[in-house]
């Protein structure tokens, strides 16, 4: 199979009311435990790669990869762009084969992420290719963006009606508490305004930030609309975590496979854990 849209991933998960798992990859071994985690878990599964993880690994090894995934893979592998923040790089990535892609509009006013957004959908959908785009601010740091607390701000609902109609985008992601990288304390989901935004858009709604996020609060925010969470953070420090115990276990150890084998193993089943929380397990 070759790469799918989100747009129809995420219009199966509307009907049988479950979230896509949209993880980040950077490298060969994380592109691999995410669709060996797919297909044992027979899930549907996006690919993302972020601005970062396309400079650290040039954007044809990742669409290279993604690829030849997909063309292995029994179950559908959609590649998107996560956090496009400039309008020339959403176009690269369309141009090099990314069946999806985000817009993140979300540092410009109301109108300009409008303007923005609408043009990048224009072109993605003429050739195919659906677009996410992202309105209010989600704090932390994704890949070099950084956002502060005080920076931060919580999407309002009428203007995310707004921007969807006006847009035409085919997901959103507000800002209703989560964080990228790592929580200090637990998270506090706005689901209340989750619930607005939902009932004002009506389109697949996208959860940032969910790596910490606890097991009760995503079932909440995909009861609520949420179709699509992603994930970068728990597979970063399952992947890590996993090669520092090999390298204090094994110091006289200089085969990198020893390393990255278990690392990949180790992300490959914190995936798994989060395709049968989301509900897109055996939904492939
Ligand atoms: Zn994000």
């Amino acid at each position: 199979m070759g790469l799918v849209s989100i747009r129809e991933l995420l219009a199966a998960a509307e009907k049988g009311a479950y979230a896509v798992g949209a993880f980040n990859c950077n490298n060969m071994e994380i592109v691999q435990a995410i669709i060996e985690a797919a297909e044992a878990e027979k899930a549907p599964v996006i690919l993302q790669a972020s601005q970062g993880a396309i400079r650290y690994a040039g954007i044809n090894y990742i669409v290279a990869m993604a690829r030849e995934a997909a063309a292995q893979a029994s179950v559908p592998v959609a590649l998107h762009l996560d956090h496009g923040t400039d309008f020339n790089q959403v176009m690269l990535c369309i141009r090099h084969g990314f069946s999806s892609v985000m817009i993140d509009g979300s540092r410009y006013s109301l109108e300009e992420n409008i303007a923005v957004t609408k043009k990048v959908v224009e072109i993605a959908r003429a050739v195919g290719v659906s677009v996410e785009g992202e309105l209010g601010r989600i704090r932390g740091t994704e890949d070099e963006i950084k956002v502060s607390e005080r920076e931060a701000f919580f999407t309002d609902p009428e203007e995310a009606r707004r921007f969807v109609r006006e847009t035409g985008v085919d997901a959103l992601a507000p800002s209703i508490g989560t964080a990228h990288g790592r929580y200090r304390g637990r998270p506090e989901l706005d689901f209340p305004r989750l619930q607005k935004i939902r009932e004002l858009t009506g389109i697949p709604l996208v959860l940032h930030g969910s790596s910490g996020v606890p097991d009760e609060d995503i079932r909440q925010a995909i009861a609520l609309g949420v179709r699509k969470v992603n994930i970068d953070t728990n597979i970063r420090e399952a992947f890590v975590a996993a090669m520092r115990r090999e390298l204090g276990d094994n110091p006289g150890e200089i085969d990198p496979r020893k390393i990255l084998g278990p690392a990949r193993e180790a992300a490959r089943e914190v995936i798994r854990e989060k395709i049968r929380l989301f509900g897109s397990a055996g939904k492939a």
